[in-house]
């Protein structure tokens, strides 16, 4: 479990600075008009003075809040800790329980509102949180369910650092489909080189597009394994593409080249030396391109951190939902030892 240390936005009773300009007109000229008395909802704090302002040139008058509070009648602070024990793995009903416990009582329904503004917060923050070029990048799909159908959801991360570059539903998971979703990603940042895993639709994307390509060395392994010891006989050239696998020679694409010959008489041989002859340049991307890595751990690690979320989930009921949903987790879960929920305000 990685160390992480929370903060959660401060929750004062009296607001400690003016504003800065009227929020009709822009105006910088303004007049008191009074204060008010507001009750809030918060784990410390029952009671706030909010500031009434006149606007000299619109003369509207607005109202001027103390920090953490704003026109709902929950705090700040309240609905950040509400979406954060949802976060770290309690069910909605839980985090209902937990801060009625507290004092704070709250609907399960409250509790996913929570979730959604601050999800929608870190969602909005993403791609401006990833700065610079992303060398190395990291792609892999994972199944979700929504409104009880399967939506898969792919992730894209920055392969070097680990950490999540961004998130999309993926409707269609042809080679277009692919190509739209990735292609953004390799523009924007500047992408050298991708590592993802065995599946078949990736190849012609990556080539597509114009970069490396290594396929995860662990998957392929994974893949082979099985295939290997579904074969009869055979089993000197068994032992041998095993081998060449867990060794990665060089000249080991010409040699599954020559074997294909002598492995025709057992088709099923014959399709995996082939495939794995068609596949061995991107097993040694790894060897061409520094920091990339053999595997796409990074990625799958990354998928896990909504997973840990998801499991207490039945499932999603809205497309919006679910991504809040993804990206809070995502947010939580990065690595990053220090966490302000400030910042998803402000993003
Ligand atoms: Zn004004």
């Amino acid at each position: 479990m990685p160390r992480v240390r929370f903060t959660l936005p401060q929750v004062k009773d009296y607001p400690d600075s003016r504003p800065s300009a009227c929020p009709h007109c822009g105006s910088v000229i303004l007049n008191r008009h009074g204060k008010v008395t507001k009750r809030v909802t918060d784990l410390y704090i029952s009671e706030v003075t909010v500031i009434r302002y006149r606007c000299t040139d619109c003369l509207k008058t607005f109202r001027h809040y103390p920090e953490g509070v704003d026109s709902h009648d929950r705090s700040l602070r309240l609905r950040g800790v509400s979406a954060l024990s949802w976060a770290l793995g309690l069910s909605l009903r839980s985090v209902s329980h937990l801060l009625s416990a507290l004092g704070c009582g709250l609907s399960r329904m409250s509790v996913w509102r929570d979730v959604q503004e601050w999800g929608s917060g870190a969602l909005s923050g993403w791609m401006n949180r990833t700065r610079g070029r992303v060398r190395v990048m990291g792609a892999d799909e994972t199944v979700i369910r929504l409104r009880g159908k399967k939506t898969v959801v792919g992730f894209v991360t920055d392969a070097k650092s680990g950490q999540l570059v961004g998130m999309d539903v993926l409707v269609d998971k042809d080679s277009e489909g692919f190509m739209r979703w990735l292609q953004r990603y390799v523009s924007r940042f500047g992408v050298e080189a991708m590592v993802t895993d065995d599946l078949s639709t990736y190849k012609p994307v990556v080539e597509r597009m114009g970069i490396e390509h290594q396929v995860c060395i662990a998957h392929v392994r994974k893949n082979v394994r099985r295939r290997i010891d579904e074969i009869d006989g055979w089993d000197w050239h068994r032992a041998r593409i095993w081998r060449l696998l867990t060794e990665l020679p060089e000249g080991g694409g010409r040699e599954l080249l020559r074997m294909e010959r002598a492995v025709r008489a057992e088709p099923k041989l014959r399709r995996l030396v082939v495939e794995l002859c068609g596949k061995w340049p991107s097993l040694l991307c790894h060897q061409r391109v520094g920091g990339m890595p053999q595997t796409n751990n990074c990625t799958e690690k990354t998928i896990g951190r909504s997973k840990i979320r998801y499991k207490t989930v039945r499932g999603y009921k809205s497309m919006e939902g679910m991504m809040n949903g993804l990206g809070l987790t995502q947010w939580v879960w990065s690595g990053r030892e220090g966490l302000d929920l400030s910042e998803l305000v402000a993003a």
